[in-house]
C-alpha cells in the first residue's frame, strides 16, 4: 500500500518535472487564459528538452525513464487549448 503511495507519487512528480523542462526549453506553453499546456510543434526545441532532462535528471531517475516521461507529456498535450479551440 505505501510502495503503490510513494510509486505513484514519484510518477506525478516526474510528470510535473517534465512539463517544467518542456516549458524551460520553450516545447510547450501554457495557455495565459486558460491554463493548458499547448504543444509548440517546435522539433528544436523538443531534442532541447530532452537533452535537458537526461543531462540533469531528477534524483534516482534514470535518463531513460526521463525520456519516456518527456515522451508521454508531449503525447498528452494537443498543439491547440481546448478552450480557446473554435466551436465546432
Ligand atoms: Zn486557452
Amino acid at each position: 500500500m505505501l510502495m503503490t503511495k510513494e510509486r505513484r507519487a514519484t510518477i506525478q512528480t516526474l510528470r510535473g518535472w517534465a512539463i517544467s523542462v518542456l516549458q524551460e526549453a520553450g516545447a510547450i506553453r501554457e495557455c495565459e487564459q486558460h491554463g493548458w499546456m499547448k504543444d509548440r510543434a517546435d522539433p528544436h526545441a523538443r531534442d532541447r528538452a530532452f537533452d535537458i532532462a537526461r543531462e540533469d535528471p531528477p534524483d534516482g531517475v534514470s535518463p531513460d525513464a526521463v525520456t519516456v516521461a518527456i515522451t508521454e507529456v508531449l503525447d498528452s498535450i494537443g498543439d491547440t487549448c481546448p478552450e480557446c479551440a473554435p466551436e465546432a
